[in-house]
């Protein structure tokens, strides 16, 4: 390795929405590489809550403050993602033990692709473990409050969609 080479990990996900858990785990990542590349992957055979465009522009706008963080969006093999981009990295955040199954098969299958590319893991932050995009949908479905889960931007794209849907 050349000592010049720009450290790169990837932090891939569907993002539907980004919530505070993925934020904490984007910071730490940037004291640890010298770039984070987040992947929004998009699963054309999914119906996401925000649409692409959505998710992007909220994440953009969240990472706004992380000058070495940048968002791009992937499809297909998340190991080509990588690649095309030059992360070594593969990123990922654990809360759970369900998590950390559904985490080390999905590390595996990468290590099968592509045995350059190590995957490593966060532990997600006590206070924010409890958090999933899938809880954020329920109660903004809801109409619950959702800021204390999300970021003030992902925020205000969840109430613009409300409002254009006349909620
Ligand atoms: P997926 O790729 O499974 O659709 P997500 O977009 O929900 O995953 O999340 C991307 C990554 O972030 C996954 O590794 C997931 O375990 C992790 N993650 C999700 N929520 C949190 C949280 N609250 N704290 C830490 N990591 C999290």
């Amino acid at each position: 390795m050349r000592l010049a080479e720009k450290r790169i990990a990837l932090y891939p996900g569907s993002f539907d929405p980004m919530t505070l858990g993925h934020l904490d785990i984007i910071e730490r990542l940037c004291a640890l590489y010298d770039e984070v590349v987040v992947a929004l992957l998009v699963n054309p055979a999914k119906k996401p809550y925000l649409t692409q465009e959505e998710r992007l522009e909220g994440m953009e706008n969240a990472l706004a403050h992380l000058p070495n963080a940048r968002v791009i969006v992937g499809s297909g093999a998340t190991v080509e993602v990588a690649k095309a981009v030059g992360a070594k990295v593969m990123a990922r955040g654990l809360r759970s033990v369900t998590d950390f199954e559904y985490e080390t098969a999905l590390a595996a299958g990468y290590r099968y692709m592509d045995p350059d590319i190590e995957t490593i893991m966060l532990l997600a932050k006590p206070e924010l473990g409890y958090i999933s995009s899938s809880i954020v949908r329920d109660i903004h479905a809801l109409k619950g409050d959702v800021t204390p889960l999300v970021p003030p931007a992902i925020y205000a794209v969840l109430q613009r969609k409300a409002q254009t849907k006349g909620e």
